[in-house]
């Protein structure tokens, strides 16, 4: 590693971390080395120890350099999508263990943990973890990982991860934070204490909305042997094309980052004394709940703004069906603005009640700003805001 953290700040590092001209070429950005295997030098000598492209690839290896320079972290392993990363870490338990996971996480985490590992014997408890003596009084002896979003989606709830992963560590439990919300630009849990970062890297890190990815990043050797291994056994990897795609995205992550806070900031403040609107809820707003935890745990806010406009559910689909500029779909993280509704898009799996319980009322909007021209998404949400639903009576 010739580009280090620490020697490097993250702007070059994006650029330039695992990024060396190529040796034969110069090339100055890595190839795609679409090939699946290697010619050997001798018998038992693969070149550089490539020998097989599920165990190890060039541009892959370029990737999960990068990313895990810019975690601050010494070792990544990059999969063909988040899930498949946060399915790796589960080969760091056995049956019988127990997880201790937010109440408000990701519904496909909450999906994998509920439907699909719980069968293999590893037991899930869902916990509020901005609650750190809820967290602290849900540990048994068998809790061997600590599972935290932070911040959550879409309520943007924050949870304090050092005191988490100090708990943690003295309970002799992994952490592993998913940092998908915040990207490593603006938050670096494994400077706070975590054992593992996880990424959808499908959303801030590709950035473009053009690819499906997802990473690690640990300090601990161990960690990384075994997850390197699974990776290999278990076979979830990228292609070389979406590990270039990626790290072509993640050259410009600080740029994008920056520009997707300054307009969320900008939009949730003009939200919040907008007369249709009865709540913003971002981490960069004096009036959020964990405001003090966002700004001594994260570097910015990030580009995710949820609110609750007034009218209930037909309100929100005038809304919802009638901006231009912000997209109707699901997914975040890219240049693109884009609008959804939890309620019967994302967390439609959530029952009615919970759902209310929890806060995700059908009023409730979520926007991943994009990084288009502040004016423009004005414009566009105003003018949603304001096509009254009318009576058909
Ligand atoms: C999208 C997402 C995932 C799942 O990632 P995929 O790339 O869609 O498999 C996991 N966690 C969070 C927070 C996400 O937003």
């Amino acid at each position: 590693m010739s580009f280090k953290p620490g020697e490097y700040s993250f702007e070059t590092l994006a650029i330039h971390a695992g990024q060396e001209p190529e040796a034969t070429t110069g090339a100055v950005v890595v190839p795609i080395f679409q090939t699946s295997t290697y010619a050997q030098e001798g018998l038992g000598k693969p070149k550089l120890g490539y020998d097989y492209s599920r165990a190890d690839n060039p541009t892959r290896a370029a990737y999960e350099e990068c990313i895990a320079a810019l975690e601050n972290g010494k070792y990544g392993t990059a999969y063909s999508s988040g899930m498949g990363a946060i399915n790796n870490c589960m080969y760091l338990l056995q049956s019988g263990d127990e997880v201790i996971v937010g109440d408000d996480v990701y519904g496909g985490t909450f999906r994998f943990f509920t439907k699909v590992i719980d069968g293999f014997g590893i037991k899930s408890k869902f916990i509020d973890t901005t609650d750190v003596a809820a967290v602290e009084a849900a540990f048994t002896p068998k809790t061997k990982m600590l599972w935290v979003e932070t911040p959550t989606n879409p309520l943007l709830k924050l949870s304090d991860l050092k005191a988490l992963a100090e708990l943690a560590r003295s309970k002799g439990a992994y952490m592993v934070v998913d940092n998908t919300f915040m990207s490593p630009y603006f938050q670096k849990p494994l400077d706070l204490g975590a054992h593992i970062v996880v990424h959808s890297a499908t959303k801030y890190l590709g950035g473009h909305s053009d690819v499906i990815g997802g990473a690690l990043v640990t300090n601990d050797s161990e960690i990384h042997e075994r997850m390197k291994f699974c990776q290999k056994s278990v076979g979830a990897v990228p292609g070389p094309f979406d590990c270039w795609l990626t790290m072509r995205g993640l050259k410009t992550l600080a740029v994008r980052m920056r520009e997707h806070e300054r307009n969320a900031i900008r939009l949730a403040q003009w939200l919040e004394e907008h007369e249709q609107v009865e709540r913003v809820i971002y981490p960069g707003l004096a009036s959020h709940p964990h405001h003090e935890l966002a700004k001594k745990q994260m570097s910015g806010f990030g580009g995710m703004v949820s609110f609750i406009v007034k009218g209930g559910l037909e309100q929100a689909r005038s809304v919802l069906e009638g901006t231009k500029v912000f997209l109707l779909a699901e997914s975040l993280g890219g240049v693109e603005s884009l609008i959804e509704h939890p309620a019967i898009m994302t967390h439609a799996s959530i029952p009615k009640e919970r759902r209310e319980e929890i806060g995700i009322s059908d009023g409730l909007i979520r926007l991943s700003v994009g990084i288009e021209a502040f004016e423009d998404l004005q414009k566009d949400l105003d003018a949603a805001l304001s096509s009254r639903v009318t009576c058909g009576c």
